[in-house]
């Protein structure tokens, strides 16, 4: 007997990616990788938490013990400084504590879609945020921040499709797949259209510490609060993450959010998890107090040279017709191939024939479409293999162009 037959019909719609499964087999070291999208492991202040972890461990059990589903308490009042920082002014209430910002997305997806329901999510987008809401039987649309199309053929969509549209997500700085920043007036434009259609707006900001230039544009949930005067009015709820920062493996993410909101959070967390680990929150609190402040300039400093070595070699390197993004942070740079040109067989041929591995765009997108856009990851690799697989990456294209 096969138990598949009695899986949950949303179950349906969970499938294992190509891409990944397809990435698990890159993983020799002849390759010159840009697919991962990871931060590099030289960077995590690996002393720093040895000895943040043992105090906690040698200090009460405390570290040990279960703790509260809300989060470690200095940790959410470290972070509501942070958001007060960054122009969220916040108190430790409106900070919610998640196991990644990856679980955040799972709790909002849970929180706000029945099936049908319409997330809005700009093509292309975060992947995990597609696995996360799709799993809740979202329908997608796509947010179109410069177009059109607007909160009324937003809403008509959603409508027609039998649901309603729930919220807007997005990563807006230096988004994962395409490094592109959105500006302040789009920002603007995005909470005006929300509030039109009054849904709710999800700010991921994984990536917002590592800006390398440019003017830093406030967090969406900073411009709200500034319309409207305080927390508790505002409609944006944002996600971070330390795992760019300062460690994933530890799996410590948070959400800044009014009352209500957080709370309902809360409860489903009680479902799930019961809470983050005791102990990676307490190292991260530790550590975060001590040399956040410091540390992220070491980031900024290491990564900026990588992009800046990945943008002059695809300068030097890409054949005529290769568009792509110059990302002002983050980790990623976003490729558009001529036309005719598909990422899947662009890959195949550059892992097999020159050793170099990305990933195409197509995953990235709700409709399946964007089958002529790669993403290149710089985060990893030193400035000299840079070099060289962006050469490899050329000589592929213009095998491909050529054939
Ligand atoms: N959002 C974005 C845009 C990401 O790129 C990632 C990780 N790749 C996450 C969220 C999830 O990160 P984490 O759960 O480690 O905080």
């Amino acid at each position: 007997m096969s138990l598949k037959e009695n899986f949950a019909r949303r179950a349906e719609r969970m499938r294992a990616s190509e891409i990944r499964e397809l990435l698990k087999l890159l993983d020799q070291p002849d390759i010159i990788s840009f697919a991962g999208g990871i931060p590099d492991p030289a960077l995590f202040p690996t002393d720093a938490f040895a000895a943040a972890m043992s105090n906690a461990v040698s200090g009460d059990a405390g570290a040990l013990q279960y703790s509260s589903s809300e989060g470690y308490a200095p940790l959410r009042e470290w972070l509501a400084q942070h958001m007060t920082e960054l122009g969220v002014p916040a108190d430790a209430d409106n900070i919610f504590i998640t196991s990644g910002s990856q679980q955040a997305l799972d709790y909002l997806g849970k929180l706000y879609l029945s099936a049908q329901d319409t997330a809005l999510v700009t093509w292309p987008t975060y992947l995990g945020a597609l696995g996360a809401f799709n799993a809740y039987e979202a329908r997608f649309d796509q947010l179109n921040l410069t177009g059109n199309r607007g909160a009324d053929d937003y809403v008509a969509g959603a409508e027609a499709a039998g649901g309603a549209v729930k919220f807007a997500y997005l990563s807006a700085d230096f988004s994962n797949p395409t490094g592109e920043t959105v500006d302040r007036e789009g920002r603007l434009k995005l909470i005006e259209e929300c509030d039109q259609m009054d849904c709710a707006l999800i700010e991921d900001g994984a990536y917002q510490a590592l800006r390398y230039d440019g003017e830093a544009v406030p967090p969406i949930q900073a411009l709200e609060v500034a319309q409207k005067g305080n927390l508790e009015e505002c409609r944006t709820i944002y996600c971070g993450s330390f795992s760019k920062t300062l460690s994933p493996g530890l799996r410590v993410g948070w959400v800044c959010a009014r009352r209500d909101v957080i709370q309902k959070l809360v409860l489903i967390k009680q479902a799930g998890d019961l809470h983050s680990a005791t102990l990676n929150q307490m190292a991260v609190y530790q550590v975060a107090e001590n040399l956040f402040e410091r540390h992220i300039p070491k980031l900024q400093k290491t990564y900026a040279a990588r992009r800046d070595a990945m943008l002059a070699a695809l300068a030097r390197d890409m054949p005529a017709g290769v568009e792509w993004t110059r990302p002002e942070g983050g980790m990623f740079v976003w490729l558009t191939l001529p036309k005719g040109l598909d990422g899947k067989d662009l890959l195949a041929h550059a892992v097999e024939a020159h050793r170099v591995a990305f990933v195409p765009g197509g995953a990235f997108f709700a409709d399946g479409s964007g089958s002529n856009t790669i993403r290149l990851s710089f985060s990893l690799p030193p400035e000299d293999v840079i070099n060289e697989g962006v050469a490899r990456l050329g000589a592929a294209m213009r095998d491909c162009i050529g054939r």
